[in-house]
């Protein structure tokens, strides 16, 4: 086992890709071995010291970042222990990009992989994380069959998806532990608010998204699918964005069968990409689709673009162009936070999903905001799953106000709407209030129930989710 005690060590686990300062620990414990993992864990209950899983850090809510306490880092846990044509089995600590580089190898795919593929496959599964495919094939939850946690009490436990469901008074009970999952129903759309629940649920979709607060994840088997067929890029660059929902609207109805992703970019992000491709035209949006290569589907979408009038049409089908064209879709959140970073300006951003049949009133708010607030916007994301990214760059003081009340205002709606707050980003240590607004203190009791079932003295992950002080409330 690794610790590192010295401050200089220890800076880069204060931080992750959110904004979150508020970082402070006394040491970091880097395990080689399950027993590893125990061993702290059982330490830290002795000594009563909080605890703080870290990944590889990429989360964008502060998750990772300890308050107090010390951190367990699961990087040296980080073997593929056995790949076979449709299961995985790996080690928490192991990298995305690594995991699909060797599946790729024997014809296989993982479909839910996140769009930041340095991520952790731990991660992943404890922020229930999506990406470019899960417009298609779902997020992380659907593809993980086994899961091994040390609980925050220190007890090994293995859950395999199909054997612990709740009864019908939402009771789950095992030969480990006897668990009241929350009243509240998770919305079915795109989430990653809080812990899942739905009548008769899986044990398992308890641990998937519940971002660090019930244990230490330290072996996960997921399933995989068989390579995707040949596939092209196009992206449609519109007018402007006032043919929007009837153009997502034919798109979904006449190829959705065919397509694998389906984002979107409005002319105020296209900007943030003209640098790299200088090549995008003026005043305009995008569509990026991906869709299976045929020759009659080509001539159909072109088809579409027409209708449309595209100003544009740009398509990747060769290997080169391809690969231009995911490098077009994954600079935008990383060039958006150079820039800003470089000026010192702190992003607010919103991370809402709502059903299909209320997104059009979403967008007809974000749009409004976007136009009367006179703060910079942009707008992008995953359109194909009622899932945009709507970030303010407030100046001032002034400015970060009317973005904090506009951030309230979109996310009241969203609850309205039967939406969630958090898609795919996850809670962590910035967004409570938020969950609160979702779910009501009865919501969130019903979490910290939970979380007490598996960490009775409340140390793992402190103030995920809910603020730590919850937790000892009498
Ligand atoms: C440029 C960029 C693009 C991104 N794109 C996407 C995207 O497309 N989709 C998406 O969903 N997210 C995206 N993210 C966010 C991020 O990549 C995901 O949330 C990812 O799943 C985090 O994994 P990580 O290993 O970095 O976890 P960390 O950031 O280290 O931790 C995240 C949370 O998981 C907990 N945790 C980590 N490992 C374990 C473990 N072994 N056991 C228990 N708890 C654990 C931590 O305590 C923390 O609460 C993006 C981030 C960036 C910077």
């Amino acid at each position: 086992m690794i610790i590192k005690e010295h401050r200089d060590e220890i800076l880069s686990y204060l931080e992750d890709s959110s904004n979150f300062s508020k970082g402070n620990c006394e040491k970091v414990f880097i395990p080689e071995n399950e027993q590893e993992v125990i061993e702290i864990v059982n330490m830290c209950n002795a000594q009563n010291m909080p605890l703080t899983v870290s990944g590889a850090g990429t989360g964008t809510v502060g998750g990772r970042i300890p308050t107090q306490g010390s951190v367990i880092s699961v990087e040296k846990l980080n073997r593929i222990i056995n790949i076979e044509k449709d299961r995985a089995v790996l080690q928490a600590g192991t990298i995305v990009n690594n995991f699909l580089a060797e599946i790729d190898k024997i014809g296989s795919f993982y479909p839910p992989f996140p769009t930041e593929r340095n991520a952790f496959i731990g991660g992943n599964v404890s922020t229930n994380a999506s990406g470019e495919y899960s417009f298609r094939f779902g997020a992380t939850r659907k593809y993980v069959l086994r899961v091994k946690m040390v609980t925050g009490a220190g007890n090994v436990i293995e859950i395999p998806r199909g054997k612990f469901f709740a009864d019908k008074n939402g009771v789950i009970k095992t030969d480990f532990l006897t668990v009241k999952i929350p009243s509240y129903i998770t919305p079915p759309i795109k989430c990653s608010a809080g812990y899942f629940s739905s009548p008769g649920m899986d044990l398992i979709d308890l641990i998937i998204g519940s971002e660090g607060t019930l244990g230490v994840i330290t072996e996960v088997e997921v399933m995989l699918i068989k390579k995707l067929p040949d596939r092209f890029i196009m992206i449609f660059f519109l007018p402007s964005e006032d043919r929007m929902f009837e153009f997502i609207n034919e798109v979904k109805q006449k190829f959705i069968k065919d397509m694998y992703t389906f984002e979107f970019f409005d002319n105020a992000s296209l900007f943030f990409l003209r640098n790299d491709f200088p090549e995008i035209p003026e005043n305009c949006c995008a569509f990026y689709i991906e869709s299976t290569d045929t020759t009659e589907l080509m001539e159909r979408w072109l088809e579409l673009s027409e209708k449309y009038n595209a100003i544009d049409v740009w398509v990747g089908g060769d290997p080169k162009s391809y690969q231009k064209l995911i490098d077009f879709r994954h600079r935008l959140p990383e060039n958006i936070n150079a820039y800003f970073r470089k000026l010192k300006i702190t992003k607010i951003s919103l991370d809402i999903a709502v059903p299909e049949k209320n997104f059009r009133e979403l967008v007809t708010l974000y749009r409004k905001f976007s136009r009367e607030s006179g703060i910079q916007t942009v707008l992008f994301g995953h359109i194909g799953e009622n899932h945009l990214h709507f970030n303010l760059f407030p100046v001032d003081e002034k400015e970060r106000n009317i973005a904090r009340q506009i951030y309230l205002s979109c996310v009241e709606k969203a609850i309205s709407l039967g939406g969630t707050i958090a898609a795919e980003h996850g809670i962590g240590k910035i967004k409570y209030p938020y969950l609160r607004m979702m779910y009501g203190d009865g919501g969130i009791n019903d979490m910290i129930m939970i979380k007490k079932t598996f960490d009775p003295k409340g140390l793992i992950g402190r103030d995920n989710l809910f603020p730590a002080e919850l937790l000892f409330q009498k």
